[in-house]
């Protein structure tokens, strides 16, 4: 990005996490520039961020320092149209959104009606994978990152990882990006919506796009992700259904949540509906773990810096708050692990959608599952050590007696939930004994976590 930036004609300052002139801090940084260079105008495009934003703003006061910003033109709406979008609304809700998203750019539409005649196919996107048919290769670029591992090193920045894999597998380049794009939409965009919720073991990346890196950090423009998925629809005749489910995570998801953090921030992160405050276990540094499910997930979002969406929800973020982890500090793993992880969106996403923690402002009822929908959506149950169909068992599976032992324990504040009325009303029928004995079970998993 630098060099391109300097090619383009550009002068560009760049402190190097090493550099003797960096100071380490962001507005002393700019002071410093501020000084040398006699600069008495800054002009900048709004930052993502809310702590970046206040930084920012403090320069306002700098003296003889003529400071204006603009709104980012890297999102397709405002930070605050949802909340307007919401203001007059009892809830919000981001199939609401996305519709009013689809008709306002006039995305897969034919006139004011959804082409189709429906405007959501999610119901169709939930089929299993069972090597068939097969993906196609891993299309992200490599650069080699050693020397740059070394200066991490060297400065003694706390981290994670080994750093012998010297290859970095994601796009630095705007080039690069459009290439990564092209491909997905060439290749892999016709089976995307079928697979989009499965998992398995010997395939991490099944039919996702890899593309929110490229997109968070602004090499490419949601809207041009859209229209080339949307052209691929008409011009390729692509199932609408996998078209659509594409279109929606961008148009509606990427868009309504960045709503959803500017319009609770700040102070988003201090929610903690279920006052869950355990310690994450030691294997969330290392995937060691007989759960084959998190084993799994886990040792690849450490190798590669990335989960698709079902591993990150139903897998990692199911089992954290099933065992009552600290969402402040699952949402700082959250945020150091994965490469196109930035505040406004890892945030909602952790907290909000998989963690409940905002007790419901963004999901109507929190994502956890038993065993039974992980095996249903893939193969991770297969040679398992834990038994899927058990609650009891010595090697049950802990899936199942903590999902029980979760809503057990958060009647008071889930029991009235419409959306949980069948497993509300299943627990009521519970027999007492055996419902006894899931707790026991659940506290035996719970107090012995790092063994599990
Ligand atoms: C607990 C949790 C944490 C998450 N943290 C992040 C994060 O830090 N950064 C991030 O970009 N996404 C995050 N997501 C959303 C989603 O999982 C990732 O965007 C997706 O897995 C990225 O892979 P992909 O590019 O192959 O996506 P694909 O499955 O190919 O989807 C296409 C694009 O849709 C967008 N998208 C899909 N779902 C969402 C969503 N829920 N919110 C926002 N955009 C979405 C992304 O830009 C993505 O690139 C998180 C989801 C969960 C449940
Ligand atoms: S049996 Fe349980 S722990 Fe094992 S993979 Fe299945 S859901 Fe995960």
């Amino acid at each position: 990005m630098l060099k391109q930036l300097q090619q383009k004609g550009f002068e560009v300052i760049y402190f190097k996490i090493n550099d003797k002139e960096n100071k380490q801090e962001f507005i002393q940084n700019i002071n410093k520039i501020f000084k040398e260079r006699n600069i008495s105008e800054l002009q900048y495009q709004e930052p993502d961020e809310y702590r970046l934003s206040t930084e920012l703003k403090k320069l306002e006061s700098i003296e003889n320092i003529k400071v204006e910003s603009v709104d980012t033109e890297h999102f397709l709406v405002p930070k605050l149209y949802a909340k307007d979008f919401f203001s007059e609304k009892k809830h919000w809700r981001m199939e609401e959104f996305y519709r009013n998203m689809r008709k306002k750019f006039s995305i897969l539409m034919e006139e004011d009606k959804p082409i189709g005649g429906k405007w959501n196919f999610d119901s169709d996107n939930r089929k299993r994978w069972n090597g068939s048919p097969n993906t196609t290769e891993d299309f992200r670029p490599s650069h080699n990152h050693e020397k740059l591992f070394l200066e991490i090193n060297n400065e003694n920045i706390e981290h994670f990882g080994e750093g012998q894999e010297t290859s970095f597998r994601w796009p630095i380049s705007r080039e690069e990006s459009i290439k990564l794009l092209d491909n997905f939409i060439a290749k892999d965009l016709v089976n995307f919506g079928d697979f989009q919720d499965a998992l398995h073991d010997e395939n991490w990346r099944l039919f996702h796009s890899f593309l929110s890196f490229s997109l968070n950090s602004k090499m490419l423009s949601p809207l041009e992700v859209i229209k080339k998925a949307e052209e691929a629809y008409y011009e390729k005749d692509l199932p609408l259904a996998s078209v659509e489910g594409f279109i929606r995570q961008i148009l509606g998801w990427r868009e309504y949540i960045r709503g959803v953090y500017w319009a609770n921030m700040p102070g988003y992160d201090q929610h903690n509906f279920f006052k869950h405050n355990a310690k994450l276990p030691d294997w969330y540094w290392t995937g060691k773990t007989d759960m084959r499910c998190l084993s799994l997930s886990i040792s690849q979002s450490l190798t590669n810096a990335y989960a698709h969406h079902i591993q990150r929800l139903m897998i990692i973020g199911n089992f954290s708050l099933l065992a009552g982890l600290d969402p402040k500090e699952v949402h700082k793993w959250y945020l150091g692990i994965y490469i196109d992880a930035y505040e406004w969106v890892e945030m909602p996403n952790t907290l909000g959608m998989s963690q409940f923690a905002d007790g419901g402002l963004l999901a109507t009822k929190p994502y956890v599952s038993s065993a039974a929908y992980i095996n249903k959506m893939g193969n991770y149950c297969s040679n398992c050590k834990y038994k899927l169909k058990e609650k009891l068992g010595e090697d049950a599976c802990p899936f199942n007696s903590l999902y029980w032992n979760f809503f057990d324990r958060h009647q008071d504040k889930l029991s009235n939930n419409p959306r949980l009325g069948i497993v509300n009303s299943q627990l009521k029928k519970m027999d007492q004994h055996q419902k006894i004995e899931i707790n026991k079970k659940a506290n035996f998993y719970l107090d012995n976590i790092n063994s599990l």
